[in-house]
């Protein structure tokens, strides 16, 4: 067979590949959108205009338990590694190593993380993730990754992180993109929970989430994009960490193709179902090491 035949055959092979992968999918696209410290406790009054119509248009919870401590790392990990710290060993605020021997770990030498299961069953997928604090990329496994962007300079300019969702998902289309607000947690430590500046930074917020959905519009994707909205933990007073339901229960919203319209969902979500979750959407399979139990009750 002549070289040209061969790679034309070899390339139509892998379109099928592909084809058969996404048959697969219940979405061509997921957003993940995820807001450091934004406890449950907020969301009925916060004015977050494009949050709620996400929740009248698809389902939730806000009962979503943080694994213990309610603090970042720890939690950020569990949300993608399906599993909780006694497993996937990064159990602080800021682990950038697991202090516990990982249980297992895959080819890139880290806990299996759902970017991970999605690169491995789908090689050209395109994967990113965009995050404000840097301590994010220690346990996404940015070996996945196609766009892993820290964007340094969101503490100075709080608008630059939309702007490069908003171009990375004209620009790509992803598959699944992971993108991370660093506050309202900030202004939780700086000014405290439950205060007028926390709900102004919220509202803020929103205003963010309202510009990444006009983005998967304008990208025409949306027909085929599911978006999740949820959080690492929440807090009380000036803090978190502890064993208190505000700094431990957060929201998770998921909202778009095959997902209940104004649904909320009684059964407990723990923080590592996010991952089950997204990789139920995938058609993937879980790793053995995994609890995470995907939210099936919230599809069509
Ligand atoms: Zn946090």
């Amino acid at each position: 067979m002549k070289t040209g035949k061969f790679i034309l055959i070899l390339a139509c092979l892998m379109l099928c590949a592909d084809a058969s992968f996404a048959a697969k999918w219940k979405a061509k696209h997921v957003v993940l959108i995820g807001l450091d410290g934004w406890g449950a406790y907020s969301v009925e009054k916060a004015e977050m205009p494009n949050v709620k119509k996400l929740m009248a248009e698809g389902s939730y919870t806000l009962k979503k338990r943080s694994v213990l401590p309610s603090s970042s790392a720890v939690n950020w990990g569990s949300m993608y590694m399906g599993a909780g710290p006694e497993l996937h060993g990064y159990t602080e605020w800021g682990s950038r190593t697991p202090e516990l021997p990982s249980r297992v770990v895959d080819k890139d030498g880290i806990f299996p993380t759902v970017f991970g299961l999605l690169r491995q069953a789908a090689p050209k997928a395109e994967i990113g993730c965009i995050c404000e604090w840097d301590g994010i990329r220690y346990v996404v496994d940015t070996l996945a990754l196609n766009y892993d962007k820290h964007v340094a300079e969101a503490s100075e300019n709080p608008k630059a992180t939309v702007r490069y969702a908003v171009d990375y998902i004209k620009k790509a289309h992803p598959t699944l993109v992971n993108i991370v607000f660093d506050e309202p947690d900030h202004v939780g430590h700086s000014e405290g929970h439950d205060t007028p500046a926390y709900y102004r930074k919220l509202t803020e917020l929103d205003g963010y989430i309202g510009e990444i959905i006009q983005a998967v519009k304008d990208a025409g994707m949306l027909n085929e994009t599911i978006f999740i909205v949820t959080a690492d933990h929440g807090g009380i007073n000036k803090g978190h960490g502890g064993k208190t339901m505000a700094e431990m229960e957060t929201a998770f919203i998921i909202s778009g193709k095959g997902v209940k319209k104004g649904y909320e969902f009684t059964e407990s979500m723990m923080q590592f179902d996010c991952a089950s979750t997204i990789a139920y959407i995938f058609g993937l399979k879980q790793p053995q090491v995994w609890i995470g139990r995907p939210m099936k009750q919230v599809f069509k």
